[in-house]
């Protein structure tokens, strides 16, 4: 067997820092260690402080070198950690030493996880949740990641998939005994309630209303409104900053402006909209095509109406829609005596009114976030899978209840199984792979 190629990378942020950790996975490790550590290859497992030299013996830095042998690492193969200080040329040294080394090559993004899941260390999800806890900004982001990576999100589709390939077992039977004369009826009736129940937990964990991709990419609130009442200064003041274009000019807000800010300790893209009205001008109408596609997608829709002169006409449908959030804007001039029903009266020019309206939102998405425990859909990956193996269950189950045939209802759990088992990277990954490591950093 060839030998694999010796990956290494920097594992620790950008320089200077303290300290840094320089990473290396790969039967290299053995040579290279005796050759450059003062200490030769370090007792496995415990921190070794050593002289760390070039192949002309000059030092690079003392530090620390901790050895863990294969196959109990995190990549399953030998891997060394040097722990040196972490300044820009020490790390330049260190590096390039390494990979003077024949077989000794710099990480890709990923290449870590990527050996330790191709080495059956984790499985697919698992190295998502490690790739999500990296980039975790808020608490909610971080137990997500914790959750899956420990293997949350293993458990309940493992499970999904050995009770499917039990439903399976039980279909070859009346598979291989055709014409055994009651068999039908008898075998297949528990089958019918197992895949019954099954499809009632797949239908309930896709009916998560997306919260878990939601607390992982982040929630949407639009700002809708006709031009001119206040959508961008609005925007603006939450934002704290000038995200967006302020003129009093209507409709100038032509596309879909995103901010994204922590409401409610969670991530959340608010969309500052072009001005909903019927308009001649091409490209403003497509500014109000996206809008209105941003504002279908929100989770949250803020209705805003300027109080001096409302235009009342986007109170009504196509518009309006029951759950909107209606805010009566620049209540600091003279108001129309022609308001509308509203629910927060502010001025975004000067602030009044703001902070209710941001800790409403913040109160909304909090509770959103909290209304579905411990999502098993974390990826819009995950979800197409689940949907397509639930398409399966359902053709399987009307399959055996039509009396249409044993065999089509085999095949279709035989799918449903792909396409569990291609979630946790089991089966049918090859495409995914790539997608899924290179949105890891170097050196994990
Ligand atoms: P958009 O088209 O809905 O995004 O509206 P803008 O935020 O661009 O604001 C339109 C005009 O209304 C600008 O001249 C703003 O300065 C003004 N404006 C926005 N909010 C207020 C407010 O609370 N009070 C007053 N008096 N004017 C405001």
């Amino acid at each position: 067997m060839s030998e694999r190629d010796t990956i290494c990378a920097l594992a620790s942020g950008q320089p200077p820092a303290a300290i840094c950790i320089i990473r290396l996975s790969g039967d290299a490790i053995w040579k290279l260690a005796g050759a450059l550590l003062d200490c030769g290859l370090p007792e496995p497992r415990r921190a070794t402080l050593t002289k760390f030299r070039d192949e002309d013996a000059n030092l690079i830095d003392e530090g620390l070198a901790l050895f863990m042998p294969g196959p109990h690492s995190y990549t399953g193969e030998d891997t060394l950690e040097l722990y040196l200080h972490g300044g820009p040329a020490v790390i330049e040294h260190a590096i390039s030493t390494l990979i003077k080394e024949p077989n000794v090559r710099m990480a890709e993004p990923g290449e870590f996880t990527r050996r330790a899941f191709e080495a059956g260390k984790i499985d697919l999800t698992e190295a998502e949740g490690v790739a999500d806890i990296i980039e975790a900004e808020t608490t909610a982001q971080k137990a997500q990641a914790l959750r899956q990576l420990t293997g949350g999100l293993t458990e309940q589709y493992d499970r999904w998939r050995a009770e499917l390939t039990g439903i399976l077992a039980l279909i070859e039977v009346a598979v291989d005994f055709p014409d055994e004369e009651d068999a039908p009826e008898e075998t297949t009736a528990p089958v019918i309630i197992k895949l019954n129940r099954l499809i009632g937990e797949l239908e309930e964990a896709l009916g998560d209303r997306g919260i878990g991709e939601k607390i992982r990419d982040g929630f949407r609130i639009a700002i809708i409104g006709a031009p001119n009442a206040g959508k961008s200064t609005l925007l603006n003041r939450l934002a704290r900053r000038d995200a967006a274009i302020v003129t009093s000019r209507p409709g100038t807000t032509r596309d879909v402006i995103e901010v994204r800010l922590v409401l409610g300790g969670q991530i959340v893209w608010i969309s500052d909209t072009a001005g909903l009205r019927e308009t001649e001008d091409e490209i403003e109408a497509e500014g109000v095509r996206r809008a209105e596609r941003v504002a279908a997608e929100a989770d949250l829709r803020l209705l805003m109406v300027d109080g001096s002169a409302p235009e009342l006409g986007v109170l009504t449908s196509p518009y309006r829609q029951s759950t909107d959030i209606v805010i009566v804007n620049k209540a600091d001039v003279n108001l129309s005596p022609d308001l509308p029903e509203f629910n927060y009266k502010i001025s975004a020019k000067d602030g009044a009114g703001v902070a209710e309206v941001e800790a409403a939102l913040a109160d909304f998405i909090a509770n959103k976030a909290a209304s579905v425990e411990a999502p098993v859909i974390t990826r819009a990956r995950h979800r197409a899978r689940l949907v397509e193996g639930l398409g399966c269950l359902i053709a399987a189950r009307d399959a055996l209840d039509l009396g249409t045939g044993a065999e089509l209802a085999a095949e279709d759990v035989r799918l449903a199984i792909r396409h569990l088992g291609a979630i946790v990277g089991t089966v049918g990954v090859e495409d995914v792979l790539g997608a899924v490591f290179s949105q890891f950093c170097i050196g994990k």
